[in-house]
């Protein structure tokens, strides 16, 4: 299976069936995100214990890259530290933006290495990112919402 058609199964799948798609009971950290050009919405909760992200859920609407690529990020950073999960992030958006070298470092982001796909559509990317800028709102606790620019 080529990365094109595994892109198709992974936005299907969690698209369709997001993981993590409710609040956590306990949780200390919230963001909402949202993207004016796509009109994607994300409102991420996550419980962090020390540096560890013990839980994380979240509830949206929007396209199905949004939904797909929050719902893989929740699965990639839970149990992680903040350390791990933006260092995650770094990764992820370097693959999305298509920077250079981005690509040697594919092993370490699991399934996320789907959405590389999307950095040929920019629109796309700012859907694909959505989450996760979502994610770095919510550890900083700024106020506000996340937005994709
Ligand atoms: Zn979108």
């Amino acid at each position: 299976m080529d990365l094109r058609e595994l892109y198709q199964e992974v936005i299907l799948d969690h698209g369709k069936s997001p993981r993590n798609h409710r609040f956590p009971e306990r949780h200390n950290r919230e963001g909402r995100g949202y993207n004016p050009l796509c009109g994607d919405k994300i409102a991420l909760r996550l419980q962090l214990d020390g540096d560890t992200i013990s839980d994380v859920g979240f509830v949206g609407q929007g396209c199905a890259i949004s939904q797909a690529s929050c719902s893989t990020m929740t699965e990639a950073i839970k149990g992680k530290t903040v350390e791990e999960a933006e260092a995650l992030f770094l990764r992820f958006h370097a693959m999305v933006m298509g920077e250079d070298g981005a690509n040697d470092d594919s092993d370490s982001l699991g399934k996320l290495v789907v959405f590389a796909g999307v950095r040929e559509f920019p629109m796309r990317v700012k859907c694909a990112t959505l989450g996760w800028h979502t994610l770095n709102h919510a550890l900083h606790e700024e106020g506000g919402e996340a937005k994709t620019e």
